[in-house]
């Protein structure tokens, strides 16, 4: 297919110039580019021990991780989980694997087993690096696999006594320790899988997100590389890295940015809004990367002003909307930092930043999340007919460039529907860019829910609904919450003759499910408006619960 002028006319792009982008590196290599000029410097900070890695150590680390990951077996193109809170380790493993050519796939560690497991089926997990507290979530995966799996853990064994019984458990200084002169020389290609996050995407259950090399260089560089850079961050920074790392935002935008642009990423495992404060003022953090529900928890803490968060130069929220209230109270909570927005997603990390950050800063606009990232093409299109739409229109937001995924794993067909034939990747927000290029996401067209920035996939929820022997049909739909956003509610028609209750709805998915993903209410109905294709028509449930139309 080809474009026409008026379609061209309406492909935006960045308003600063482009930049030479190096993706024949590979992810480690780029990442690692600049290491002669900060040799020395800190890289890494725990905030829970206080241990400092520098640039020298943690480059070091990589080398020996690749080394040991192929001690054990680990060849090019076996997929590794991570599933760790955040950790320096997070870091050394992911960017050891990529040396050793093996992609990571991130979770969540307080998945259950069964979410678990079937992330690491659908990608044939190898080996699992976690926690001592989480080993046991992989009995029954690492059983069915016969052996063919191997865990280590990167604190022991959750307790001496069965550390001695249990020598499937291996320990990460089994990899620290490797010789790094042993690494294995492996060709990577720019087209290779680095990283498999899971997202639903548009529609159905989570899948693979299959990232290359060259998508995440593409995606590091849009944000921290260039003559003009946003300078989003810069090797003076001190970024504040309390997000989850295996989320694509924090993983992208927080620790891959950090390492190349040579800055101390300060890695706090857990979020506490006093421990946060403390960390901010004690460290001098001037980048905090944030969620809206963390950046709302800052502006409403009492206690704020007992703290100095004036080494705060700025403040970016992403992964979520965030209303134009919060924007103007963290204005006056924090009047010496600059506050951007940033709008991205797994499959093409971050699609549009403020330019707050740029050499030249450009104002910015409550309501908005930022202009298109350079090196990339942005177009709004009406998602009925797919005509390219004008400045000031509401459409499905579309992104091209070499920072969209390969693919969904192993589905062929959710990819197709994602990326189509001329490589544009429909995201399924509607949004609209102003006359100053400004991007505001007025809506959400996908199915797709957000609570605090993690993920919640309708059709995931509902296939565990309808298993249910009580339940014969079930939608499940975003309602919408103060503090976390949106959280699902489930449209549930019961069987004949069931009298099933609300509550043990909810307690039937709780056990099933990480803590996000409960069922906030249950609305019992008669049927699920369905098209004629069969695809539920969740905006006439949206729309019944905007008014206010149900209840039990
Ligand atoms: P994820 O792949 O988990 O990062 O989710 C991506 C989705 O989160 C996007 O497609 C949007 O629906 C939503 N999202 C991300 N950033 C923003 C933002 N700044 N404003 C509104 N929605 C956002």
């Amino acid at each position: 297919a080809t474009t026409t002028p008026t379609e061209q006319k309406f492909i935006f792009r960045s308003k600063l110039p482009d930049i030479p982008i190096p993706t024949h590196l590979p992810l480690h290599s780029y990442c690692f580019q600049n290491l002669p000029l900060f040799h020395d410097r800190p890289c890494l900070i725990d905030a829970e021990t206080g241990t400092t890695l520098t640039y020298a150590d943690v480059h070091l680390a990589t080398r020996r991780i690749s080394a040991g990951l192929h001690s054990i077996g680990i060849r090019k193109g076996d997929v590794i989980m991570l599933v760790l809170r955040n950790c320096p380790e997070f870091a050394l493993a992911f960017l050891g694997a990529s040396r050793c050519g093996a992609p990571i796939t991130t979770a969540n560690p307080f998945y259950t087993p069964a979410e678990l497991a079937k992330q690491a089926t659908a990608t044939k997990t190898k080996l699992i690096i976690t926690q001592s507290a989480y080993v046991e979530k992989f009995k029954e995966y690492v059983e069915t696999n016969n052996g063919d799996v191997k865990i280590i853990s990167i604190d022991g064994s959750p307790d001496e006594e069965s550390q001695e019984k249990d020598n499937s458990v291996l320990q990460f200084s089994l990899l620290t320790s490797s010789n790094e002169n042993d690494e294995p020389q492996v060709n990577i290609t720019p087209d290779d899988l680095v990283a498999i996050p899971f997202s639903s995407g548009t529609s159905g259950l989570p899948k693979g997100v299959m990232l290359t090399h060259s998508n995440l260089v593409t995606t590091v560089a849009q944000l921290v590389d260039g003559e003009n850079p946003h300078q989003y961050t810069h090797s003076e920074d001190v970024l504040l890295c309390v997000l989850p790392m295996f989320h694509i935002y924090a993983l992208n935008s927080i620790l891959l940015c950090g390492i190349r642009a040579g800055a101390v990423v300060l890695i706090v495992q857990k979020f506490e809004i006093t421990t946060l404060m403390e960390l901010i003022e004690k460290y001098r953090v001037t980048v905090a990367s944030l969620v809206p529900p963390i950046v709302l928890a800052v502006v409403k803490s009492g206690d704020a002003h007992k703290y100095d968060l004036s080494s705060i130069r700025g403040v970016i929220s992403g992964a979520a909307p965030m209303g134009m209230e919060l924007q103007e109270a963290v204005k006056a909570r924090l009047p010496h930092a600059t506050l951007g927005q940033g709008y991205g997603m797994t499959e093409a990390g971050p699609l549009a930043i403020s330019l707050a950050f740029a050499k030249e800063p450009f104002k910015v606009k409550s309501g908005a999340c930022g202009s298109v990232v350079r090196n990339a093409e942005m177009k709004i299109v009406d998602p009925d007919t797919g005509a390219s739409l004008p400045h000031n229109k509401p459409g499905e937001i579309c992104i091209r460039g070499t920072k969209v995924m390969k693919g969904y794993l192993n589905d062929r067909d959710a990819t197709d529907r994602t990326i189509d034939k001329e490589g544009w990747l429909h995201t399924g927000d509607i949004g609209y860019l102003d006359d100053d290029e400004e991007l505001f996401i007025v809506d959400r067209l996908k199915e797709l829910i957000k609570y605090k920035g993690y993920q919640v996939a309708p059709a995931e929820l509902e296939s565990l609904l309808i298993a249910h022997p009580n339940i014969s049909d079930a939608a499940v739909v975003p309602m919408k919450d103060e503090v976390a956003g949106e959280v699902p509610v489930a449209f549930v028609v019961r069987s004949n003759g069931s009298n099933i209750t609300e509550d043990e709805i909810k307690k039937y998915i709780s056990k099933q499910v990480v803590f996000y993903k409960r069922i906030n209410r249950v609305f019992f109905t008669e049927s699920i408006p369905k098209a004629a294709s069969g695809k539920i028509l969740r905006k006439l449930l949206t729309a019944r619960l905007n008014e206010g139309l149900v209840g039990n």
